[in-house]
């Protein structure tokens, strides 16, 4: 081998060392370490106490989770330009609310004391008619996100009308979401295939599809709405056995039960996220369970609209995918996804008359990768795992009505709130640091103004509302 040769080796050779050596500590650089925390990963690859890391950490590059560990084995490993300290707090994966109506948050509290069909009809629609659009959407999408993101929800899967505001406010606003545009008429299918067109492989935002219900849209309607979804390859959304009422409509007119009914227009598939699920019966519970269609359980929405208690014991015995959701804040009142598992944990052993009814794990899960996998994106969110998106929150043990705590799972679901939430990172950027926003305070300050403006005029127009139905 000649000289010339041997330069061109060793020149080679020094170039390769020199990249390993680079891509080596490329990949030991993160830009965030969470440590010392109590770790919740909601692995569902792992045995339940696997899940639970004592003393842990996760790290995150860019949008991604990299590692998940004890504290000594990911701080050697790896060197991040920002570190948050969890001492005394619990690291979970970002709630998943799967099921909202977040425009509806300017309506909160507008009519309690109303069964689903009465609150509809006479209090909703009308206020609807009179309020809603893009101006109104759009800032009452923002004002939610902020109640959610406080609250530890991360992801939330929205359905209402002009949602490509509500698209725009959730994008402004670093939220990731699922957002639907509500189909009653003919011409919300335009609204949604642009919907779809402008957000398509937007990196928060997935533009989906959401025929209202059975019962408020036609068959021809809904099968529309079913073939835009495919096409576009976008998930479906729908209200779905809610009330005995709607049951009562749909078998009169088809025969059928809701869930039978659409299986038999063949709009149930593995795309499809259902809301409700009250009144189902076991037959039912096989149709959705073949066709791999994702339940949102909403519980405190069902108890206030006295709709009934969805059976989510045996879907999930059962092997159905189940979520929880809030719904809109207008049949809550709030979208507190933490009192909403509680909420479910408790009311499912009401229903069973069973305390073993839905344990604590399992309430964990229905916010969590529960409502990830029922979502049909459980292989992107709802666990702490490398290669996972960073949706991560932090709570806050440190409370006096936190202490003492024995068992952390026990503690998270019955014992925590909303309020305890200090930390909240969606898609790797941090949102919420020791409970206090990270948007600038013009943006704060202008929800708020917003939202105050809003308050006045709903509240004039049910004051002249509430005396026209007590004159009458
Ligand atoms: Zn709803």
């Amino acid at each position: 081998m000649n000289h010339k040769k041997l330069v061109i080796i060793a020149i080679i050779a020094v170039a390769a060392a020199s990249v390993a050596y680079y891509l080596y500590l490329r990949s030991r650089n993160v830009d965030l370490i969470i440590h010392n925390g109590i770790v919740v990963t909601m692995n569902p690859h792992l045995a339940q106490e696997e899940q639970i890391i004592p003393h842990g950490a996760v790290a995150i590059r860019g949008d991604s989770i990299v590692a998940v560990g004890a504290t000594d084995t990911i701080t050697k490993k790896y060197s991040a330009k920002e570190l948050i300290d969890a001492q005394g707090n619990a690291v979970l994966p970002g709630f998943v609310n799967g099921h909202c109506h977040a425009a509806m948050t300017l309506f909160r509290g507008v009519a309690d004391g109303h069964d689903l069909n009465d609150w509809l009809t006479n209090y909703i629609f009308p206020i609807e008619r009179e309020f809603v659009n893009e101006d109104f959407v759009y800032w009452g999408t923002k004002l939610s996100c902020l109640e959610m993101i406080a609250g530890g929800i991360t992801t939330v899967v929205d359905m209402y009308m002009y949602e490509e505001f509500a698209a725009r406010a959730f994008a402004e606003m670093g939220m990731r979401a699922i957002a639907g545009q509500t189909i009653f008429k003919e011409h919300d299918i335009e609204s949604a295939t642009a919907l779809i067109k402008k957000w398509h492989g937007h990196k928060l935002i997935t533009p989906a599809v959401a025929p209202h219900a059975p019962y408020t849209v036609s068959q021809e309607l809904l099968i529309q709405a079913h073939n835009l979804a495919k096409k576009y390859n976008t998930p479906l959304e729908i209200h779905l056995a809610e009330t005995a009422h709607e049951v009562d409509i749909i078998k009169k007119e088809y025969q059928a039960t809701p869930v039978a009914y659409l299986e038999h227009i063949n709009f149930l598939t593995d795309r499809l996220i259902a809301a409700h699920l009250v009144k189902v019966d076991d037959h039912d519970i096989n149709l959705l369970k073949k066709h791999s269609v994702g339940v949102i359980h909403c519980p405190v929405s069902n108890m206030k609209l006295a709709s009934g208690i969805a059976p989510i014991e045996k879907m999930i015995v059962d092997g159905l995918h189940v979520g929880v959701g809030t719904d809109g804040a207008a049949s809550n009142n709030s979208l507190d996804i933490i009192s909403e598992m509680q909420t479910a944990a408790l009311l499912q052993k009401v229903a069973t008359m069973d305390p073993k009814s839905l344990d604590a794990h399992q309430s964990l899960t229905l916010a969590t990768i529960g409502g990830a996998q029922a979502i049909h994106q459980g292989h992107v969110i709802g666990s702490l795992e490398a290669g996972k998106k960073a949706d991560i929150v932090i709570i806050d043990l440190k409370g006096f009505h936190s202490m003492p705590w024995y068992n952390i799972l026990s503690q998270l679901v019955y014992s925590s709130a909303a309020s305890d939430v200090e930390t909240v990172i969606i898609n790797g950027k941090i949102m919420l640091h020791n409970k206090k926003f990270l948007y600038p305070q013009a943006e704060l300050d202008s929800i708020r103004e917003h939202t105050k403006d809003y308050q006045i005029k709903i509240a004039s127009f049910l004051a002249k509302t509430n005396r026209a139905r007590r004159s009458k």
